[in-house]
């Protein structure tokens, strides 16, 4: 937006309309249009700015989005986990490979700690526990199977599989109200105000509620109020405006990046950013 004011501002002073300004003020307009106005940003058209997202922190992952065997992040950090220190509490554990403990990408993990601070901060609600964090592909798959095996070799929607996990991201978390810590999740858990909290002010943090119940018919899988997954603040800040969950944001992008690229736009600028389903 400051930008389109910009360019705005330079045509004013371009056709002359404001030339007594320009001379009091020493203005150098040549350098105004040329420096703060890459073509670029005149035809990104979409409301979040390119500069405003991290490719890797919106990478999609679901059944027609796989993630590679071999996705790693790169800057898992086990997420701390004394609340008094600035961590947030764990429940469970997990052995995955030679981690052990709860792991998270660098940014994902300090932001769950701003979150579970800010929610302590406010009081009358009960500690919030990181009951899993990421996941490799072959520890997924395990859960996958096992699951599989549980239920007559049928899929219930409660384990992704390999591939199509959003905790492969490094990026995902479920994060649960004392009360649950120990106790199989489920839809109930939406009436925490814990829960609640989570969904109301979540976006603040960068994060998104990764399966609302109104949009399990896109994301396939089960309301899920416990798993967060960030995003970036910007970004998440749109998805709660627009009510969308990942995989709409994903379509709206896509169809954004197309229509730069058709107008002309910079393809180096939105190469990251391009994201293909893996079943087509
Ligand atoms: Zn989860």
């Amino acid at each position: 937006m400051k930008k389109l004011l910009c360019a705005l501002l330079a045509g004013m002073l371009l056709a002359g309309a404001a030339g007594t300004v320009l001379a009091e003020e020493e203005l150098d307009i040549s350098d105004l249009v040329l420096e703060e106005i890459p073509m670029g940003d005149l035809l990104w058209d979409f409301p979040v700015a390119l500069e405003d997202m991290n490719p890797e922190y919106i990478i999609l992952a679901n059944k027609h989005y796989l993630l590679s065997k071999d996705y790693v992040p790169a800057d898992l950090v086990k997420v701390p986990k004394d609340p008094k220190k600035g961590g947030i509490l764990w429940a469970g554990s997990s052995q995955d490979g030679k981690l052990t403990g709860w792991y998270l990408r660098e940014e994902c993990a300090n932001a769950l700690c701003e979150l579970n601070a800010a929610i302590r901060a406010e009081g009358g609600y009960r500690d919030l526990y990181l009951k899993s964090g990421y996941r490799s592909y072959s520890k997924q798959n395990t859960m996958y199977k096992n699951r599989l095996k549980k239920n007559n070799g049928k899929d219930d929607g409660w384990v992704s599989m390999a591939g199509a996990s959003d905790h492969q991201t490094g990026l995902g978390c479920d994060v649960v109200p004392k009360n649950w810590k120990d106790r199989g999740m489920n839809d109930k858990m939406m009436k925490e105000p814990e829960c609640q909290w989570m969904a109301e002010h979540c976006h603040e943090f960068g994060f998104i509620i990764r399966y609302p119940a109104d949009k399990k018919e896109i994301t396939e899988i089960n309301t899920e109020p416990w798993h967060m997954r960030y995003v970036g603040k910007p970004v998440a800040a749109y998805i709660k405006e627009n009510g969308l969950c990942l995989e709409e944001f994903t379509q709206q992008l896509q169809a954004a990046i197309e229509d730069y690229l058709a107008r002309g736009g910079d393809p180096a600028r939105v190469e990251a950013f391009i994201q293909k389903p893996t079943d087509e």
